[in-house]
């Protein structure tokens, strides 16, 4: 079997497995002040360590969570909090679920970051807004906008919008979980308050993530009990899961030119895929993650196309697949003005460590043979 769909979950790396074996057989908790707790807290700070600097960004400033949609919840809904609800949220339109549904139940005003047929924020579009803010009516602003998009891999121009929000004496809060692991990360560069990480999209463990935040940056928790992660975050950390987050972290950064060597294969794969079907392929021409693939054939629905693709052994989603696994039409293919038809017709496909160079032929062969067959039924 091909797998082509890290975006949704990268295999685990066998670094990050090492490192939980060695953390579940510890068996304490990091808060214990007992040897085995402190054996366990010293495996947690490794590791909190190790994220840190995959992100440049000091230890001290970096909260575990349940995972990516955890620290996007926290992110959105503890700032909200801690400004009383005295802010607007700036979503753009390509934000996953985790992103535009917390924001839909923050409380507070939500207005859209539209972006344009590249699948890139309207820059334009925020000057003008943030020009016009009236802050005894909107209040502060606050923009939440991903650093790579999950379905297209569409790199978004976070240095520049979070400049702007800042000069407007605003907040950003950046989801950065397909860009770790996958992109150089430096949260200064950034210039970001807020940036989400998971560890699964980087060959960590499932149910685990991060949020990091700048220094002073407003935050209320939003889940109470025992007071771990400086009182954020309660609940007794995932001790084995953050060890795999750690240890996943330090093996993706240290292969970073590995994943971007994929991009020449891709490139390849889409230049076939073009030349020989036609397809459209979405952020073709707009900086993109190295990895990420995601293309459509008008009329071809994505579901027929990943159930053949399954059968053919390559493993391929449909960008919109949601957690029942049922498909619906891309809503981030639509904010980037493709047609119904084309948005329901897009598949995509995902690469990363343990992906060979042979894996884009044969999804291209798997592929184009499965758009063959289809034809050839359609002209019967
Ligand atoms: N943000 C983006 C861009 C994602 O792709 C995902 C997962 O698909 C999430 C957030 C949610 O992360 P998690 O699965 O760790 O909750």
């Amino acid at each position: 079997m091909i797998y082509a769909d890290y975006n949704a979950t990268a295999p685990l790396r066998p670094e990050a497995r090492d490192a939980m074996l060695a953390a579940l057989e510890v068996g304490a908790n990091p808060s214990s002040v007992h040897g085995p707790g402190r054996q366990a807290r010293k495996l947690m700070e490794k590791a909190r360590g190790q994220v840190a600097s995959a992100i440049r960004a000091l230890p001290q400033d970096l909260i575990f969570t349940s995972g990516g949609t955890e620290a996007v919840a926290l992110a959105i809904q503890g700032t909200v909090r801690k400004l009383d609800g005295d802010c607007t949220l700036l979503v753009s339109a390509v934000e996953h679920e985790a992103v535009s549904k917390n924001a839909g139940h923050s409380g507070v005003a939500v207005e859209t970051l539209y972006v344009d047929e590249t699948g890139k924020a309207d820059l334009d579009w925020l000057a003008d807004r943030l020009g016009r803010w009236d802050r005894s009516k909107s209040g502060t602003p606050v923009l939440v906008l991903m650093l790579a998009n999950n379905e297209t891999g569409v790199i978004q121009p976070v240095q520049e919008a979070a400049a702007m929000v800042r000069d407007a004496g605003g907040l950003t809060i950046c989801d950065g979980v397909q860009g770790l692991g996958k992109l150089p990360v430096n949260v200064s560069l950034l210039g970001v308050d807020y940036l989400a990480l998971s560890a699964h999209k980087a060959g960590g463990p499932q149910g685990v993530g991060a949020l990091w935040l700048s220094s002073g940056a407003p935050l209320l928790p939003i889940l109470f009990g025992g007071g771990q992660e400086r009182s954020i975050r309660s609940g007794t950390e995932n001790l084995s899961g953050i060890a795999g987050f750690g240890a996943a972290v330090d093996a993706a950064v240290a292969a970073l030119s590995k994943m971007e060597a994929l991009s020449s294969c891709r490139d390849a794969m889409e230049e076939r895929l073009i030349s020989e079907a036609g397809v459209t392929v979405f952020g073709k021409r707009v900086p993109r993650l190295p990895n990420t693939s995601n293309f459509a054939y008008a009329g071809f629905r994505a579901e027929t196309q990943v159930m053949a693709m399954d059968l053919a052994g390559v493993a391929v989603s449909s960008g919109s697949a949601c957690s029942s696994g049922k498909v619906k039409r891309s809503l981030v293919l639509s904010a980037m003005g493709a047609s119904d038809t084309l948005a329901e017709s897009a598949i995509r496909t995902s690469y990363g460590w343990r992906s060979e160079v042979s894996d884009f032929d044969r999804t291209a062969d798997a592929w184009l043979e499965i758009l063959h067959r289809r034809n050839l039924k359609e002209t019967a």
